[in-house]
C-alpha cells in the first residue's frame, strides 16, 4: 500500500492545476499589457512582438512541462494502483443486483446523497437529466440545514435555537434534548467569552451568561434540573474553570461538533430520514465486506463450486456495531423522555411500557410498592417489571 501512497502524494504535489491556471493568466497579462503599449506607441510595435513571441514561447515551455509533470505522475500512479490491486472486481460483481429497471431506483439514490451532501448543484443536474422526481421541499430544507450547521460551525447558535424552538412539540415528542443542548451551550459560549462578537467590545461574561440563563432557561427547569444545577454551580468555578468539577461540561473539546451531530440527526428525523445517507452506508458497507468476498470468489473458482442460495451472501461479514446497529428509540409516555442504558424501557405485567426512572417514581422508590399502570387498571409493584430491549 506504501508504494500506492507514494505515488498518490506525487501526483497531489504536481497534479496542481493551479500551476496552469496561474501560468496562463501571467501570459494573458502579458499580451494585454503589450497590446496596450502599442495602442498607446504603435512605433514601438516591432518591439513588442518580439517581446510578445519570446515570453509566449517560455509560457507555451512552461505549461508544457506542467502538463508532462501531470501526465506522467498518473500513469505511474495507475500503474502502481494496477499492481496493488490485481483482483479482478468482476467476479465478485453481482449483474443482475441491477437490472436496467432499477436505473431509475439508483439514480434516485444518487441525486438523494448528493443533496443530503449539500452537492445541490450536481443534484439538481442529474434529477433534469435522469427526469427524477424529487419534491423541491427536500432540497430546500437541505439548503436550510446546511445555512443552519455552518452558522453553528462560526460558533452562531442562533439560527439552530430559532429552528429547535419552531419545531418545539415534534422535537419533545420525539424524546429529543436539542432545544436545551443548544441554549445549555450558548449559556456555556457565553460564560467563555469575554468580546462580543457583534461590536467587538470587551462583555462581562458572567453576567451576560447569567443574564441569558434567565431569559431562556426557565421553560427547561421541570425537565432538565440536574442539567441546570451543573451550569448554575459553574459560576462558582468561573475563574479557574479547568480545575472545577464541570472542566468536562464547559470545556469540552467536542461540543460543537455534538451539538451539530445531533441537530443533524434530529433535523433528519423530523424528515423521515436517517441522519447518515443510505447510499453512503451501503457503499462502507460493501467497502467493507469487498475483501472477504473476493476470497470467497477465489476459493470458489479453485475448488468449482457454487453459491446457489439467492440474496443471500455465502459468508457471514460483521459490520462495525458504532456504524450498523439501528435500534428504534422508546420514549416513556410518562415522562417523555427517551430511553437510555440508564434509563432504559421496563414492562410492567400488564404490558405497557414505562422509563426505568417513571416506574421509580410512580411507586415512590419502593421496589416493592404496589402501584397502578397509568395506562390501564392493573396494578403491579417494579420488582416485577422487566428490561425490554429494542
Ligand atoms: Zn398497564
Amino acid at each position: 500500500m506504501d508504494s500506492v501512497l507514494k505515488e498518490y502524494g506525487r501526483l497531489q504535489k504536481s497534479g496542481d492545476f493551479g500551476k496552469y491556471v496561474s501560468d496562463i493568466d501571467q501570459l494573458l497579462g502579458a499580451l494585454q499589457k503589450a497590446r496596450n503599449t502599442i495602442n498607446s506607441a504603435p512605433q514601438s510595435r516591432r518591439e513588442q512582438l518580439a517581446l510578445v513571441k519570446s515570453s509566449t514561447t517560455a509560457f507555451a515551455e512552461k505549461i508544457g512541462n506542467t502538463q508532462k509533470d501531470i501526465h506522467s505522475s498518473l500513469s505511474k500512479y495507475s500503474k502502481a494502483l494496477d499492481k496493488k490491486f490485481k483482483i479482478d472486481i468482476e467476479t465478485s460483481y453481482n449483474r443482475s443486483a441491477f437490472p436496467p429497471s432499477s436505473r431509475t431506483l439508483l439514480d434516485r439514490a444518487i441525486a438523494m446523497h448528493l443533496i443530503r451532501e449539500g452537492h445541490f448543484e450536481p443534484a439538481d443536474k442529474l434529477i433534469k437529466d435522469a427526469s427524477l422526481s424529487i419534491p423541491d421541499v427536500i432540497e430546500e430544507e437541505f439548503k436550510n440545514m446546511y445555512w443552519i450547521l455552518a452558522a453553528l460551525r462560526g460558533h452562531d447558535l442562533k439560527p439552530a435555537i430559532d429552528w429547535a424552538a419552531s419545531k418545539r412539540e415534534k422535537l419533545a415528542a420525539m424524546g429529543s434534548n436539542l432545544e436545551f443542548s443548544l441554549h445549555r451551550l450558548q449559556f456555556i459560549h457565553y460564560l467563555l467569552t469575554t468580546v462580543d462578537e457583534e461590536t467587538g467590545e470587551p462583555v462581562n461574561s458572567t453576567r451576560r451568561a447569567l443574564q441569558y440563563a434567565r431569559e431562556n432557561f426557565a421553560p427547561f427547569g421541570e425537565r432538565h434540573m440536574a442539567s441546570l444545577s451543573k451550569l448554575m454551580c459553574a459560576f462558582l468555578f468561573n475563574s479557574n474553570l479547568e480545575k472545577s468539577p464541570y472542566v468536562n461540561i464547559f470545556l469540552s473539546p467536542s461540543a460543537w461538533d455534538d451539538v451539530a451531530k445531533s441537530f443533524t440527526k434530529e433535523f433528519c428525523s423530523l424528515l423521515g430520514l436517517s441522519s447518515d445517507s443510505p447510499l453512503y452506508l451501503a457503499a462502507a458497507a460493501g467497502a467493507i465486506a469487498l475483501p472477504t468476498l473476493l476470497k470467497v470468489g477465489t476459493i470458489m473458482r479453485e475448488k468449482h463450486t457454487e453459491w446457489s442460495s439467492e440474496n443471500e451472501l455465502p459468508v457471514e461479514i460483521p459490520l462495525p456495531e458504532s456504524m450498523f446497529q439501528f435500534h428504534a428509540i422508546f420514549v416513556c409516555p410518562v415522562s417523555k423522555e427517551q430511553t437510555t442504558d440508564e434509563n432504559p424501557p421496563m414492562m410492567m405485567p400488564c404490558g405497557h411500557i414505562v422509563a426505568k426512572e417513571s416506574l421509580g417514581r410512580m411507586s415512590k422508590g419502593n421496589p416493592n410498592q404496589r402501584f397502578k399502570c397509568p395506562y390501564c387498571p392493573n396494578e403491579s409493584i417494579p420488582n416485577q417489571a422487566i428490561r425490554v430491549y429494542f
